[in-house]
């Protein structure tokens, strides 16, 4: 429409400078035509304009409505904010929390510690082997080297076994149950051929009295290593005593006809001391009458019993 309108007023401007140059009489009618074309131009732009100002308004509306779409985007995402500062709030506890928690492990650990017993040179030398050894397994370069060993039970008076093994990783291919005193020689044996250098290799029995050749020899083959043993002197039963065999002792030596070395017989050659004198003693009848007579004898107002005593004495 605006367009036709546009080219009708540009068709009379065109026709009128025509009608200048052609015909006077013509301009009149176009100038007439001009002045409506003009008039028409004129309602033409306020109708424009109106429609302008419609549209302006409608433009103004859909920004107040973008404004308004553009704070309540403003407003959520104030609110996801606030949202995501209450969950970092709640991370944060969480986090302190969980450092709490840590911090509380830790000091059980600590505490659990140094509740723990100090470990012995023997029982740290033992777990360091220990752990050496499950590493040696995880090893897929580690060849097996497989031997006789003897391993006793933990009660000494059960049988233990004869395992043929890796002594390096400890893997165990088979092996036999053995009687209580094979193992307790075999395994002696193998603890002194294994000790760390120089070490004292401690040995406690209550049941065994002598080593075999094997002990013998492999102290013979460990001039390093020293050899504790404390037993019961009553076979079995009697007062906890102990000896230790020096290191670069010439145990070979030591060995009686039949390939044996009584523990007596040790402790009289390196020294015996009493660890603990037997729970229930016994002693001789003699010691009871001289018990007897001390006990009365501090007894002072007894003065009849002294006298009983005195006749059993007699
Ligand atoms: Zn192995």
């Amino acid at each position: 429409m605006k367009y036709k309108k546009y080219i009708a007023i540009v068709m009379a401007t065109v026709s009128l400078t025509l009608l200048n140059v052609v015909s006077p009489v013509a301009v009149a009618h176009a100038s007439a035509a001009q002045t409506k074309a003009e008039e028409a131009l004129k309602d033409n732009t306020e109708e424009v304009q109106q429609e302008e100002k419609t549209e302006q308004k409608e433009e103004e509306k859909e920004q107040n409505k973008d404004q308004q779409a553009t704070q309540e985007d403003q407003q959520e995402s104030q609110q996801d904010q606030q949202e995501e500062k209450e969950q970092a709030k709640d991370q944060q506890t969480t986090q302190e929390d969980q450092q709490a928690t840590q911090q509380d492990q830790v000091q059980e650990e600590q505490a659990q510690a140094e509740e723990e017993p100090v470990l012995t040179e023997e029982e740290l030398a033992a777990k360091e082997k220990e752990e050496a050894r499950k590493a040696l397994q995880n090893d897929p370069n580690h060849v097996h080297n497989y031997k006789w060993i003897a391993k006793m039970n933990a009660s000494e008076v059960a049988e233990g076994t004869m395992n043929y093994m890796c002594e390096e990783c400890g893997k165990i291919w088979f092996f036999s149950p053995a009687s209580p005193y094979v193992c307790f020689e075999g395994d002696t044996a193998h603890r002194i051929a294994t000790a760390a250098e120089g070490e004292r290799i401690n040995v406690k029995t209550s049941h065994f009295i002598n080593f075999d050749k094997q002990v013998m020899k492999a102290l013979a083959d460990r001039p390093d290593v020293s050899l504790y043993v404390s037993f019961l002197d009553g076979e079995y039963k009697g007062n906890r005593v102990s000896f230790v065999i020096p290191a670069g002792e010439d145990t070979m030596a030591l060995l009686d006809e039949n390939g044996y070395c009584g523990f007596k017989f040790l402790g009289g050659k390196y020294g015996l001391t009493l660890e603990q004198a037997a729970e229930v003693a016994e002693p001789a009848e003699g010691e009871q009458a001289a018990e007897a007579a001390e006990k009365t004898e501090n007894a002072e107002e007894s003065v009849s019993r002294t006298e009983e005593v005195g006749t059993q004495s007699e």
